[in-house]
């Protein structure tokens, strides 16, 4: 699916590399693709009502020949929590290996089920809406609260782009919104591994070079479902997922812009001011990384200060609850941590802070082509195309920083 250099720096960088097969159309294939990556055996097809019209339906039908195949269908609209787990896992039994039709919630799903019973899964991508595919974690909700737990890469990932490219329009915007954090993410980064000495590598970055430009001048292309650039889409957010597993964490891609929109989330639901049409991630991100683009842009060209290093216990817990305050308050004293270990004071940062920007400034992307790809796209720009609060966002960029132990320009000012 890649070119040459992009497969070899892959191999090279991971353990074992999932076996990629991408195509105009993989309808006469599936059978035999399957069966080169599984044995003959039991094996579960989960997707749900949306994504079963799209292609499960499709998949199973060429698989039950082959395999001794369940089909389980959720209910469109179905979330990544605990209790869908529960249900794939009871609806699965029996079965050796499972194949997700679908994009972030079923990948998600069978991502941790499989994770979990220790067996192998492959995906059938639906929509280029987010970039875990192929991340080695899975984003599961337990009782309201999301989570990040370790799962595993799927063996395989099976590309049909006529069907990727037939997604709703606003599927692949999101995809696109997500791929916009690279800059913001990079900028952050790269300051906390120069001002701090935390880890930073290259590599995930050395992927996604080749194509991102390409990809943010076929903005318009994405919006209208062209093959080509959802092409494009696809393969940049594959390899985002590598970098994000290169790299042992979302660090490459989840920084300062994502703490904003998880923060605001997280306010919400604590206000239970629920949405009933909320946005979807990479809407919120591809906005969340503009404003933290104007951030970074006007702190780069002024002498920036630390903001204060106190953990204001009593207003997180008005503003999130206390067992968010106690957590909050474990990840953010990480952070003081690394802050006091580094000796970083005022003296440290204005004396190297113009080396720094000139590193700085020459990864990121400015606030202006940001908003010019995303309006190219037609997709959100602003807080109020979110449908979000203002107020509250307010409260989200001003708290994002108290919420995790990662480094980034919200710690400055
Ligand atoms: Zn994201």
């Amino acid at each position: 699916m890649f070119t040459k250099d992009t497969h070899a720096l892959l191999q090279k960088s991971l353990e074992a590399l999932p076996t990629l097969v991408g195509g105009g159309s993989l309808r006469f294939d599936i059978d035999e693709l399957v069966a080169e990556v599984l044995p003959p055996s039991r094996i579960a097809i989960v997707d749900d009502s949306n994504t079963a019209e799209a292609f499960g339906d499709h998949v199973f039908k060429a698989l039950k020949s082959r395999f001794s195949a369940t089909h389980i269908t959720l209910k469109a609209g179905t979330s990544a929590t605990s209790e869908a787990c529960d249900e794939i896992a009871q609806r699965a039994h029996g079965c050796d290996a499972y194949v997700a039709v679908g994009s972030g919630t079923i990948s998600d799903l069978c991502k941790y089920v499989s994770h979990k019973e220790n067996k192998p899964y492959l995906v059938f991508p639906t929509a280029a809406s987010m970039n875990g595919y192929v991340s080695a974690n899975a984003s599961i909700s337990e009782d309201g609260y999301k989570q990040t737990l370790p799962a595993h890469m799927p063996k395989a990932v099976f590309c049909d782009f006529s069907v990727i490219a037939a997604a709703p329009a606003r599927l692949s915007k999101s995809g696109l919104g997500d791929c916009l954090a690279r800059p913001t993410a990079q900028t952050d980064w790269l300051m906390s591994h120069l001002l701090l000495d935390t880890s930073y590598n290259e590599t995930p970055f050395t992927l996604l070079e080749p194509l991102e430009a390409q990809l943010f001048d076929s903005a318009r292309g994405v919006a209208s479902g062209d093959m080509a650039s959802i092409e494009c889409l696809m393969q940049l957010l594959l390899l985002s997922g590598f970098g994000m597993t290169i790299a042992g964490g979302s660090y490459p891609a989840s920084q300062g812009e994502h703490m904003i929109a998880h923060t605001y989330e997280m306010l919400a639901q604590h206000r239970t001011m629920g949405n009933p049409l909320p946005p979807l991630h990479g809407e919120e991100i591809g906005v969340t990384s503009l404003a933290m683009a104007h951030l970074q842009q006007r702190i780069l060209t002024s002498k920036p200060r630390l903001q204060e290093l106190s953990f204001p216990m009593e207003g997180i817990a008005a503003e999130f609850g206390s067992h968010t305050a106690t957590q909050a308050k474990k990840a953010y004293w990480k952070k003081r941590e690394h802050i006091e270990e580094a000796r970083l004071d005022q003296g440290a940062i204005v004396s190297r802070w113009d080396e720094i920007a000139s590193k700085l400034e020459k990864i990121l992307l400015s606030p202006a082509k940001i908003e010019s790809i995303l309006k190219a796209a037609s997709a959100p720009t602003q807080i109020e195309h979110l449908k979000w609060d203002t107020t509250l966002y307010g409260t989200a960029t001003a708290h994002a920083r108290f919420l995790r132990d990662r480094f980034t320009f919200l710690d400055l000012i």
